[in-house]
């Protein structure tokens, strides 16, 4: 190999692996992707928008740089729109929840819950531009939930449960301190949390427990990511 290009094929090999490792690292969040000895975490917020919760979610998200997924109610969105659109245009994941919140409406039928999430999914991208691909049942699911979830798939979405609650909705009244300790609780030692959190108006306290939880997960080296 003639020397001059020694120079050439240095900057071409550091070329490459500075790529190698922008490819590594951006797989880091594919969901689907398993990474041995990488802890994750998946910030999942329920239930909103809210005009002041998700609000100063959202201010948190942006302060420690971290990418969440939100599965949305669309009825809720009315006056919110601009909620709804700084969701998508700072980065994070917009999902399907319900239209309307109304399990016995949803769960009335196959076809109630599919029309559900299409109107939901309608409203996401009517406001957005955005085609959303991933689901979270409204309470969890029901009995049916195998069949409903390849009912789901069949209609393009991902299906999202979870592995670990902050407590806002199972514990009445929770103060921020209470939600902190129920999403380390619940999280364990688990390498991949999803961690269920609501972002619905009532959930002042989840938005003030935000900083810690972040804090505390980052400090155990957990990566954040979104769907
Ligand atoms: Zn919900």
């Amino acid at each position: 190999m003639q020397k001059k290009y020694a120079p050439l094929i240095a900057f071409l090999a550091v070329l490459l692996l500075l790529a190698a490792n922008i490819a590594a690292h951006a797989a880091l969040c594919a969901p689907t992707f398993a990474y041995a000895g990488e802890k994750r975490i998946f910030l999942t917020f329920d239930d909103g928008p809210s005009t002041v919760v998700t609000g100063r979610i959202l201010d948190t998200l942006k302060e420690e740089n971290i990418r969440a997924t939100f599965f949305i109610v669309s009825d809720r969105v009315r006056g919110r729109e601009e909620t709804l659109r700084r969701i998508v245009r700072e980065g994070h994941t917009v999902g399907v929840h319900s239209a309307t919140h109304d399990y016995a409406a949803i769960y009335a039928s196959d076809e109630t819950l599919l029309a559900d999430a299409t109107a939901c999914a309608a409203c996401i991208r009517r406001v957005t531009g955005v085609t959303a691909r991933v689901y979270r049942f409204p309470g969890g699911g029901t009995s049916a939930f195998a069949r409903q979830s390849a009912l789901l798939r069949e209609h393009g979405y991902t299906v999202v449960r979870w592995n670990a609650v902050c407590g806002d909705e199972e514990i009445a009244g929770a103060s921020p301190e209470t939600l902190v300790r129920e999403s380390i609780r619940t999280a364990g030692n688990k390498a991949n949390v999803v961690l269920l959190l609501h972002d619905s108006a009532p959930h002042r306290a989840t938005a003030e427990a935000l900083p810690a939880i972040i804090a505390h997960f980052r400090a155990q080296g957990y990566v954040f990511c979104a769907y």
